[in-house]
């Protein structure tokens, strides 16, 4: 097959741009992902014991964009899905005793860690002005420390964010992007979910049935297991090569230094429950905010659309320097790297007859939930097509 246009990664972006592609061209299109499946990061799986499993974490949907719905719901099957987060904190040092709160912070929070008489929104407003009376600090905020601090105050920074960050990115908040705590919310009143978007869903089938409908068209041919350096010299005539996979990865050859990623490490165990709907923890997703474990949570995936099986598969999350990349970390020294390797690509990008695009969470180095990933490229699929890049294709 003569290839139109290749796609480096298999995940939402590179899957995305390959369905658009071939819905509106008529170009040929590889993509090419060096794992064994597609899916990127949202590759599931059913295991031994009937359960769905996720390979690379937990992954929720959640968007606020309708056209981003619009398009990912005519692929597999969706139903909606709330999702709910416990942390396991334990209020007094050096006693053994922990309680289940919710996260993001809302009311059952604040009573069941420091206060029962919060009742309402007022109660809350007043509880949260009194912790935070000394914070002088009113922004704008240099790190994620300033910023928690500001919202929550210093009690709850200590015992719900500082250790569990820590853990989660090998660095405290005062040395991370303030972007990174402002991810979780504050809530004034009883609302427990993780999200409050107004679509909330999980596929019936699993992500990784949504990614075999939207990579299944006559134009689009897939080869997994094949690593884009290695394979490089085999794809210079082709027109169009859109890369997702780590933007240090695509200019090492540069000799610059190379961006800083997280990685998880997972460490799964099987639990005989012996009922079908039995569960081993009370909720789908446990944080562990403290530092007598070592895993920042613990996912049952079971409980995710309430599967049934008499096992339950339990997943802990170790983050790691090593493995594969999966969080980019924000911080001013990485993102002062990503800058220049940014301006690399812009030249690649302008290279006649050799355009690259950089696209995803690995080559913006960018932490982009998934509907962010599917709308950057509906929006980027736009932009070339005004730019008229694809019309040597229609
Ligand atoms: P990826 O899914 O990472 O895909 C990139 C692909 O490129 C990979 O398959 C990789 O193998 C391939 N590749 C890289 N380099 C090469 C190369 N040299 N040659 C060939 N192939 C290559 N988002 C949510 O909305 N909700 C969640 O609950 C959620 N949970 C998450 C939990 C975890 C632990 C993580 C890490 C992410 C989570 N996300 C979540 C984010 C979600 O995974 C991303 O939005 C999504 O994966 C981005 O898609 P992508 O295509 O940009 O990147
Ligand atoms: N976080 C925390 N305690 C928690 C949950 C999150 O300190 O109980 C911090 C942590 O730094 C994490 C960030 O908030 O990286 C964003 O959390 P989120 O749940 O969005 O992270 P993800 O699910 O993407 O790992």
């Amino acid at each position: 097959m003569t290839v139109d246009a290749l796609i480096v990664g298999a995940g939402f972006s590179g899957s995305v741009i390959a369905r658009l592609l071939a819905e509106n061209t008529k170009a040929k299109i590889l993509v090419i992902d060096s794992r064994d499946h597609i899916g990127g990061n949202c590759f599931d799986y059913v295991n031994r014991y009937g359960i769905r499993v996720s390979k690379y974490g937990a992954h929720l949907f959640h968007t606020k964009r309708q056209d981003v719905w619009d398009f990912i719901s005519s692929y597999g099957t969706w139903e909606p899905w709330e999702h709910k987060v416990l942390a396991k904190v334990y209020p007094r040092d050096g006693c053994d005793e922990f309680v289940h709160v919710p996260v993001p912070v809302c009311i059952q929070t604040i009573q069941q860690l420091y206060d029962p008489s919060i009742e309402n929104e007022e109660d809350m407003r007043r509880w949260l002005a009194e912790e935070t009376k000394n914070v002088i600090n009113a922004g704008p905020f240099k790190n994620s420390m300033e910023s928690a601090v500001a919202r929550f105050g210093r009690r709850i920074y200590n015992d719900l964010f500082r250790d569990y960050t820590w853990k989660q990115w090998n660095k405290y908040p005062d040395n991370l992007d303030s972007s990174v705590l402002e991810r979780i919310p504050l809530r004034y009143d009883r609302d427990d979910r993780y999200f409050t978007d107004p679509i909330q869903m999980l596929p019936s089938c699993g992500y990784t049935q949504v990614f075999d409908q939207l990579l299944d068209h006559p134009q689009i041919e897939i080869k997994l297991s094949t690593d884009y350096f290695q394979e490089r010299h085999c794809f210079n005539g082709v027109q169009f090569t859109i890369f997702t996979g780590p933007i240090d990865g695509y200019f090492a050859s540069y000799g610059l230094d190379r961006l800083e990623y997280r990685s998880i490490h997972f460490e799964d165990f099987n639990i005989n429950v012996e009922k079908n709907d039995a569960v081993v923890q009370p909720a789908s997703v446990v944080n562990e905010p403290s530092m007598r474990v070592p895993y920042t949570r613990t996912v049952e995936f079971k409980q995710f659309l309430n599967q049934q099986s008499p096992y339950s598969t339990l997943v802990r999350e170790y983050s790691s320097s090593f493995g594969e990349p999966y969080y980019p970390v924000p911080n001013d020294r990485n993102m002062e790297l990503y800058s220049t390797y940014q301006q690399l690509a812009v030249k690649e990008t302008g290279q006649e007859r050799r355009s690259v695009q950089f696209l995803g969470r690995l080559a913006n180095y960018k932490y982009l939930n998934m509907d962010q990933a599917i709308g950057n490229a509906l929006d980027h699929w736009e932009q070339w097509k005004k730019e008229g890049l694809f019309k040597t294709m229609l």
